[in-house]
């Protein structure tokens, strides 16, 4: 039915991840089983039938028998990790989303959306509400603590929306250009600010905005490097700063670890990937709060796979917060 056009697929796109290419992109997608053999089911062990709208988790194939699996507990970083529309080489298979169809391998769990959640609902979420959910979960997110989300794209207006269902207090969105930054009121920031203030000012505001202490929690989902370093400037002392943009490589920034880290006694953290329980959770949090959270809308293109390129154009150059490749429908734009 969909698969989306997330930031990923940009850099896919200019041969920035190591990947076996060619691939067949689109690693989160909503669709229908078309044909189904042998006994397949949920992990509650209902069984997935043909017919049945269902999505999966794109990364699988972690091994369980490595020290990142079994020791360290981050299967995230598992060496054996595989995953659909990144790892795979066009000639291993459909394993990615932007094609007619798709084969789900062995083993594969399949999530079935539940009743009243859209697929439109979810996919508008997508990628960007699952690496939100693992963030915000780094984040350890409490009541009433105020918040500093950096970036205002798919990822960056997923974590605002959970940190405003987390019970967060203030929940500042910083980022461009001011439409974003107008739909993430409607995903829960209480205030905004453009990046056509000046760094320094943009702290400032947050240090206010937070009786001169600084954000409880800072989550980085911008990819800039200096966003890093302004992160750290704008977490109060003992405070946590999450980095979860940065999925390519975008280059290195200057940190002052005295006045930065060391001295605030900051709590700093990187977000790689998701593990099943986010992507889990993620559909569950879709269909009970798809109703208030303008997830659906987040999509501001639909594109034919004959019309992939522009679909990849429209997210590069941000005229789309969100672009789906819709593969078994004629080419239109929404
Ligand atoms: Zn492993
Ligand atoms: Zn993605």
């Amino acid at each position: 039915m969909y698969s989306e056009v997330c930031g990923t697929d940009v850099h896919l796109h200019h041969g920035k991840l190591d990947v076996p290419y060619p691939i067949i992109p689109g690693h989160v997608s909503v669709g229908i089983v078309a044909a189904a053999r042998g006994q397949i089911s949920d992990i509650d062990g209902s069984p997935i039938k043909e017919g049945d709208v269902v999505t999966f988790l794109d990364v699988h194939e972690t091994c369980g028998h490595c020290y990142h699996c079994l020791v360290a507990n981050q299967p995230t970083r598992c060496p054996s990790r595989r995953v659909y529309g990144i790892t795979y080489g066009a000639r291993d298979g459909l394993l990615g989303g932007w094609a007619e169809a798709i084969w789900m391998k062995p083993g594969v769990k399949m999530i079935r959306l539940p009743k009243g959640l859209s697929p439109e609902t979810f996919i508008g979420g997508g990628c960007g509400l699952v690496t939100a959910l693992h963030a915000v979960d780094l984040a350890h997110l409490r009541l009433g603590e105020s918040v500093a989300v950096l970036g205002a794209g798919p990822v960056g207006q997923s974590i605002v929306a959970l940190s405003a269902l987390s019970g967060a207090g203030e929940v500042i969105a910083v980022g461009a250009p001011d439409d974003r930054l107008a739909f993430a009121r409607r995903m829960g920031a209480t205030h905004t600010q453009s990046l056509s203030m000046d760094a320094p000012a943009r702290i400032d505001e947050v240090r206010a905005l937070s009786g001169g202490r600084g954000a409880d929690v800072v989550i980085e989902a911008s990819g800039a490097p200096e966003a890093v370093s302004n992160a750290l400037d704008m977490v109060r002392d003992g405070g946590r700063v999450i980095v979860c943009g940065h999925y390519t490589d975008n280059g290195p920034v200057e940190l002052h670890p005295h006045w930065q880290i060391n001295r605030k006694h900051v709590e700093l953290r990187g977000c790689w990937g998701s593990q099943y329980h986010h992507f889990h959770r993620a559909v569950e949090i879709a269909a009970r709060f798809g109703d208030r959270v303008p997830w659906a809308e987040m999509v501001s293109g639909r594109y034919g796979l004959d019309r992939a390129a522009d679909a990849l154009r429209a997210v590069e150059t941000r005229s789309a917060l969100k672009a789906l490749i819709v593969p078994n429908q004629g080419s239109n734009t929404m």
